[in-house]
């Protein structure tokens, strides 16, 4: 009535018992992912800014000679401040 399983059957189930347990940690982490966001969305908002910020360049900045704003150092010929006499 009871016979031990072979190899194969065996192989099988251990086969199937491992995609259920990777499938049940990845909802797990997704689900912990989530939570996470729901407590802190600034966590959310700091990883798209960081993208943000990769994606856009780092201009270097030089001081006006007049008033010593800081201005982008490319193509600046004048700093552009209403109070700045040059
Ligand atoms: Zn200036």
């Amino acid at each position: 009535m009871f016979t031990l399983p072979t190899l194969p059957k065996i192989l099988l189930i251990v086969a199937v018992i491992g995609v259920i347990w990777w499938w049940h940690r990845r909802n797990q982490i997704k689900a912990r992912e989530r939570a996470e966001l729901d407590r802190n969305p600034r966590a959310g908002k700091a990883k798209g800014g960081a993208k943000g910020a990769a994606g856009k360049p780092i201009e270097d900045m030089t001081q006006c000679k007049v008033c010593g704003a800081y201005v982008p150092a490319k193509g600046a010929t004048r700093c552009g401040r209403a109070d700045c006499p040059f």
